[in-house]
């Protein structure tokens, strides 16, 4: 068997569109102008660049976007008082703190700090507790990334087995409740699961969040399941290379690793999975184009809840 691959970039793509088109409407119907705000505190580069990212993207479609860059010694009261002052702004749709903070700020604090109707990111407790009880909220954009790829692929879900590996908070548990919403029968395994293939291997879909290349194997995959790889990590061991990729990728891997020191790798091992699996999604090329294109459909949803529109 070869897997059909569930690629990322055209449902994204779809999906900004609708947002864009939506945020055009407001505007001509009702001269509402929709804005996310982004803070950032001191200087990790990869979260430079995601919010650089989002920033761009946010603009691209007519959200006005706002950018608060904080040294790395800023306090934990001082970054409360900015949410604070964010929450308060009824030009600002969605807020979004971007994580890791830094070691001496207390993040669960500072995200229970944020209006739960403006939480973009869907980590308040308050929409975890909505998520969970099954009404509208705003939910984890990583997570509603992959039922987007199940529905628009045409992936049928209602009283099939999904059986998720990884139990986080942003993406394993938002990840069952979505499924349990969308009728699916949900199992969630995790690092102290017992003998996980006698598990896996009862998916229908197959969702690996774990953040370890390659870790899922042909053997933990049923027959033509679908496999949702979430996982990004980076392979920076060229020995890994062949036994990671089918053939025709080897090449372009080994240049990646060459040329920038790695390349990324699911948690699936796609050399199996693709001799295994019905579907697979790529890394990259999958889930992780999602997330941003969530995010606008969040920010799009946070401006409907709160202003009742
Ligand atoms: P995490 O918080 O580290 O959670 C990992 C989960 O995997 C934990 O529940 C852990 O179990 C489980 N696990 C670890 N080793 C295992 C094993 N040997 N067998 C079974 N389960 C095992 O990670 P995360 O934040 O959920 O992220 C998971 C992956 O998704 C990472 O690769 C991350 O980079 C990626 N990710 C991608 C996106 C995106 O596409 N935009 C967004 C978020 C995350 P315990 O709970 O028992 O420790």
């Amino acid at each position: 068997m070869t897997a059909k691959i569930l690629g990322g970039r055209e449902i994204a793509d779809s999906i900004k569109e609708e947002v864009r088109g939506e945020v055009a409407r407001l505007y001509e119907e009702q001269g509402l102008r929709l804005g996310l705000t982004v803070v950032r505190v001191g200087e990790d580069p990869a979260s430079a660049v995601y919010v650089g990212n989002k920033v761009k993207t946010s603009n691209d479609l007519g959200i006005i976007s706002e950018h608060i860059h904080l040294d790395a010694d800023t306090t934990h009261e001082e970054l409360l008082k900015t949410v604070k002052g964010l929450n308060e702004r009824d030009d600002v749709d969605g807020i979004l703190v971007q994580l890791p903070l830094p070691p001496h700020i207390d993040s669960a604090a500072i995200l229970e700090a944020l209006d739960p109707e403006k939480d973009v990111d869907g980590f308040h407790p308050v929409n975890v507790g909505r998520l969970n009880q099954g009404v509208r909220s705003l939910i984890p954009c990583t997570p509603a990334g992959v039922i987007e790829i199940l529905k628009r692929s045409g992936i049928p879900m209602v009283g099939k087995h999904a059986v998720i590996v990884g139990r986080s908070n942003i993406v394993g548990k938002p990840m069952a409740a979505l499924l349990l919403k969308e009728n699916a029968t949900v199992t969630i395994c995790h690092s102290r699961t017992v003998d996980l293939p006698s598990i896996t291997t009862q998916a229908d879909i197959l969702i690996a969040a774990i953040g370890k290349a390659g870790f899922i194997r042909g053997n933990h995959i049923r027959e033509g399941a679908t496999v949702i790889d979430v996982g990004i990590n980076n392979l920076t061991d060229r020995d890994l290379v062949e036994p990671f990729f089918p053939e025709d990728e080897v090449q372009k891997r080994l240049a990646a690793i060459e040329k920038r020191g790695y390349t990324l790798i699911g948690d699936v091992n796609p050399k199996e999975a693709i001799g295994k699996a019905g579907y697979f999604t790529p890394v990259p090329g999958g889930v992780g184009l999602l997330t941003v294109a969530m995010l606008m459909k969040n920010t799009l949803e946070a401006a409907r809840i709160r202003r009742k529109i």
